[in-house]
């Protein structure tokens, strides 16, 4: 298993060429290459929200609680809520992330279970895509692969560190596997992940009104 640091020496210099890519548009703008690179980062981070101790995982919980506000913010904003309800409320979803929600996560994950796979690195990018605050489907749809490019950086290291220098497999755990994996021996893991990922695709296809329409358009095309 890699290190914190050996994640983030990856997902970073991936991040910068990631964010980069923002660059080449006509009308580039900074914060886009900056979050993107953030975003990306991150992703090469998040896997390990599943260890169930460590300064790493409460840094992770702690950056986890702060982007959570800083994405709710302009959706309380646009709800109506005063500036000082809005602040109260994020003040709020801070704590909750923070205490509340890592607990549960301590409590229902095992290290290098499903939250090491393919579907939970889908699972995080429909999740950036679907709370980005935007209208404009292609920056979310950019912002979320940035997501998903760091995630999968960090099931492919994890997947070299997992192999010894005998060509086997560490064990850590009886539901740990491989991380680059779709599902885990936790049938019941594997179940809510899938539906999870299901019930995420559902909403983002109801989001895009362009590829639901090439798709029924296709799918007509198939009938005919
Ligand atoms: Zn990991």
């Amino acid at each position: 298993m890699a290190s914190y640091r050996g994640h983030l020496m990856l997902a970073a210099p991936l991040g910068a060429a990631y964010g980069a890519l923002a660059l080449t548009r006509p009308d580039a703008d900074w914060g886009t290459v900056i979050l993107a690179a953030s975003l990306t980062s991150v992703g090469g981070l998040m896997p390990d929200l599943d260890s169930d101790s460590g300064v790493p995982v409460r840094e992770l919980f702690g950056m986890l609680a702060a982007l959570t506000a800083v994405f709710l913010f302009q959706p309380l904003r646009e709800t109506g809520y005063t500036i000082e309800q809005t602040l109260g409320m994020l003040i709020v979803a801070y704590f909750v992330v923070r205490y509340g929600v890592s607990r549960v996560f301590n409590y229902l994950t095992v290290h290098r279970g499903m939250f090491h796979s393919v579907p939970a690195m889908i699972i995080s990018g429909m999740l950036i895509y679907l709370t980005y605050p935007s209208t404009d489907y292609h920056l979310k749809l950019y912002f979320a692969g940035g997501m998903m490019l760091g995630f999968l950086s960090h099931l492919v290291l994890d997947e070299i560190y997992a192999i010894d220098f005998n060509g086997l497999r560490i064990k850590t755990n009886q539901f740990a596997g491989t991380a680059l994996k779709f599902t885990s021996p936790s049938w019941m893991a594997t179940l809510v992940t899938y539906f999870i990922l299901f019930g995420l695709g559902y909403l983002m296809f109801n989001d895009v009104p362009e590829w639901a329409q090439s798709t029924t358009n296709w799918l007509a095309m198939l009938r005919r």
